[in-house]
């Protein structure tokens, strides 16, 4: 029941335009501990005050590609002070 899980990719996201809401029922895994998002319809259900889940988008300064990196409230709290601590 649970092999969807262990077949999604650690982040999938397909577009994070501003335009308008996105249906989208995919869960996603934080970068950092792994644990599974809540199962929502969109992105923006995510991202809400009531999960607090963070979409992070790094650039690659070497390739110029770009990656998103879900986290989860409390990964995005360390990340945050790590990255603002210095
Ligand atoms: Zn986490």
């Amino acid at each position: 029941m649970h092999k969807d899980d262990r077949l999604a990719k650690p982040f999938d996201v397909p577009d994070f335009s501003e335009s308008g809401p996105i249906e989208f029922t995919t869960r996603h895994r934080c970068v950092d501990c792994e644990i599974l998002s809540p199962r929502v319809e969109t992105n923006h259900t995510l991202i809400s005050s009531r999960y607090g889940w963070r979409l992070h988008r790094e650039v690659s300064f070497a390739t110029g590609d770009t990656t998103y990196e879900w986290r989860c409230p409390n990964c995005w709290t360390l990340f945050r002070t790590n990255r603002t601590s210095s």
